[in-house]
């Protein structure tokens, strides 16, 4: 069975995550039917689908009209009438083994024999559901996280018995609703995501509790220094202190004297009302900027995390890609263990796991197989050209992490991909922006496009986490990558669909023309934060709309809309979402099929130009006139226009 086999999915369970889960297959196309065991939870369930429906289409999130989505959606009780004809089951009943088991048990019975049967447990062994039924080698995990509507990542689990092509089908299915899969390849405790995050609270938990650390400097620390988008106890109060206890007693590891004593007082987080800080009396997690310690040792904790990561490669259970990508897109990491540590250096996060443990003795220090061997062999990271990931120069290919380059007829396009982060800008992502434009054959491209994935932004601003840190003298990089994208010898095109703020306006304001969607929104939110626009955005602004504007802009740090974006001239174009597509391809078609030495000398001399005297310009300019008399491009553009038909211009 492949993907274009599925046709018809059900969902069991219409609870938080089962409605969440139907909504989404059903967005993508696909008829759906939901089941829950009575009608009432169903109906309810409905009622939620078509309310955040409402919502995504209000902002133009999902273009389709509701109804028309709700159109593919049943609803249903009897369980046998819900699964009869259904080529795919996602069932997101409670977590109970003997409930899963029971559900699976039926299944067998009515569900076409082809049927896959998915699970979306956080905890449970997709191995022993699977005892359940005659076709194990059906069952799979496919673990969304909550919600399914916004969360784009999805676990797909393979079970002792699973079998490639029922985990491949899957795969394929998460992607053709437009989320992002990963495979976990054993059935371990936690899959990857949580495998690799509970070290987060757990190590921060143990810093407190021996008083190396107050609550507030983790998280400040974590949140403000390291660019995690909450801190350890500020996570452990929102998704409730008793979780990480059940979980880490079950598996039998030691917790942290501090959960312990939370778990005891019924202090359980955000919903008792107190859990590490005080929701109802207080003012929740109100640590903040002056919180960061310099002695706060986050090294522990990600190394941790990156032992984690470690074991999970070691046993063959994720790939290193997987690892990162899961924990961006599943827990909002600013980048992924892996790709981290191959920064830090793997030898410096050995030794503080060796040094750890041998102060402790506990096992939990005790540093992965994979990990040494790593170091052993020399592969130490970024500096070392290998760790992790292995790491090429400056030139040549490099697989990006940040981007989806795709060159095809001429245009380079390059797509900004941190979706979970809104496409914010660190450092990686800026250094591959450079690898793409200082490696691309000027010969072979005529045009450069940008756009951002996702349907939120194009690109909201700087992941601020990845540059706090940084001395004043080792932010002289931030302002090349702007340079190299307005250096470009090529025409570039910024398509801005949501938001474009902050280093991200900076980028849009690099290339040569901007085209937006009427959605998008504009701004410098700098200001704001005690900081100014620093990749070029004071100055091109100036120059751009004038300095009344630019400064209205960069003082007050409010947003524009794109009409008043359009209204300034910052942009080219505002166009509804509908036509979007089409102006981008009008604007990109006609610097294709234009001259290309034509275009590049007129986008050199208006951009040096600008900053030089009139006559210095002008002379410029006739130079570059006279230049380009001489190609053959002028011959054939001539003859074009006195034949009468279009041009095709070689670039000689
Ligand atoms: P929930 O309690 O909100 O919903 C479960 C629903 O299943 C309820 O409406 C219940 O009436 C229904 N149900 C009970 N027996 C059923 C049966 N035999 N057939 C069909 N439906 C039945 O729980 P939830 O948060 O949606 O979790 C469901 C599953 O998803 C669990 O396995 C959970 O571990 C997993 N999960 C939850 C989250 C989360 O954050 N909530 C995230 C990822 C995965």
């Amino acid at each position: 069975m492949s993907v274009d086999d599925i046709e018809r999915v059900a969902v069991l369970g219409a609870g938080n995550m089962g409605h969440g889960i139907t909504e989404v297959v059903a967005i993508a196309g696909y008829d759906v039917v939901m089941r829950d065991i009575e009608q009432e939870i169903v109906d309810e369930g409905y009622e939620d689908i078509q309310w955040s429906l409402e919502k995504l289409s209000e902002k133009g999130i999902v273009d389709e009209d509701p109804d028309d989505v709700m159109a593919r959606i049943d609803t249903e009780v009897d369980l046998e009438t819900a699964v009869e004809d259904v080529d795919l089951v996602i069932e997101a009943a409670p977590e109970q083994m003997e409930l899963k088991k029971e559900i699976y048990g039926d299944l067998t019975e009515f569900t076409p024999e082809d049927a896959i049967l998915a699970s979306n447990t956080s905890s449970l062994s997709i191995t022993e559901i699977a005892t359940a039924t005659d076709k194990p080698e059906k069952v799979v995990g496919m673990h969304f996280f909550n919600p399914p509507v916004k969360m784009d990542l999805v676990e797909v689990i393979y079970g002792e018995e699973t079998t490639d092509e029922t985990a491949e089908t899957t795969y394929d299915f998460v992607e053709s609703i437009d989320k992002t899969p990963i495979y976990v390849r054993k059935d371990v405790n936690g899959f990857v995501v949580n495998s690799v995050l509970g070290p987060f609270g757990d190590e921060a938990g143990w810093m407190v509790s021996a008083d190396e650390a107050t609550i507030r400097e983790a998280d400040a620390t974590m949140v403000h220094e390291r660019g995690y988008p909450m801190g350890p106890f500020e996570l452990g109060d929102l998704t409730g202190i008793d979780i990480g206890y059940h979980v880490r007693k079950e598996a039998g590891k030691p917790v942290p004297p501090i959960v312990e004593e939370k778990v005891e007082a019924d202090e359980l987080g955000q919903k008792t009302g107190k859990g590490y800080y005080d929701y109802e009396d207080g003012d929740g997690a109100d640590y903040g900027h002056e919180d960061v310690s310099e002695d706060f040792d986050w090294l522990r904790i990600e190394g941790r995390m990156v032992n984690e990561a470690a074991k999970l490669i070691g046993n063959d259970v994720a790939t290193p890609d997987a690892i990162d990508t899961g924990m961006r897109l599943g827990a909002g990491f600013p980048e992924g263990p892996c790709r981290r540590a191959d920064k830090i250096g793997l030898e410096q996060v050995l030794d503080k796991l060796e040094t750890l443990h041998e102060q402790t003795e506990a096992d939990r220090y005790e540093p992965a197989d994979y990990l040494v061997e790593l170091v052993n062999n020399g592969h130490t990271g970024e500096d070392a050209g290998q760790g992790f990931y292995e790491y090429g120069g400056d030139d040549g290919d490099r697989e990006y992490r940040t981007l989806n380059v795709l060159e095809d007829d001429e245009v380079l396009a390059i797509e900004l991909d941190r979706p979970e982060r809104m496409n914010a800008l660190n450092e990686d992502l800026m250094d591959e922006i450079e690898h793409v434009l200082n490696n691309a054959d000027p010969e072979a491209v005529r045009v450069v496009t940008f756009e951002g994935a996702g349907d939120r932004a194009f690109c909201a601003g700087a992941d601020i986490g990845g540059f706090a840190g940084a001395k004043p003298w080792e932010r002289g990089t931030i302002t090349s990558m702007f340079e190299t994208v307005n250096d470009f010898p090529k025409p570039t095109i910024a398509k801005i669909d949501g938001f474009c703020l902050g280093g991200g306006h900076e980028l849009a304001l690099a290339c040569d023309l901007r085209i937006a969607t009427t959605d998008s929104e504009f701004g410098f939110p700098e200001i704001n934060l005690g900081l100014l626009p620093g990749g070029g955005g004071t100055q091109r602004t100036m120059r751009m709309i004038g300095e009344a504007r630019a400064k209205e802009l960069v003082f007050r740090g409010e947003r524009i809309s794109a009409e008043r974006a359009e209204d300034w001239g910052l942009i080219n174009r505002a166009v509804g979402a509908d036509e979007f597509e089409d102006v981008c391809a009008e604007f990109v078609d006609d610097i294709v099929e234009g001259p290309p030495v034509a275009l590049d000398y007129a986008k050199k001399v208006m951009n040096r130009g600008e900053d030089a005297s009139l006559e210095a310009a002008l002379t410029m300019e006739s130079q570059s006139f006279g230049l380009l008399l001489s190609t053959e491009d002028v011959l054939e553009g001539t003859s074009a226009f006195a034949e009468d038909r279009d041009p095709e211009f070689e670039g000689k």
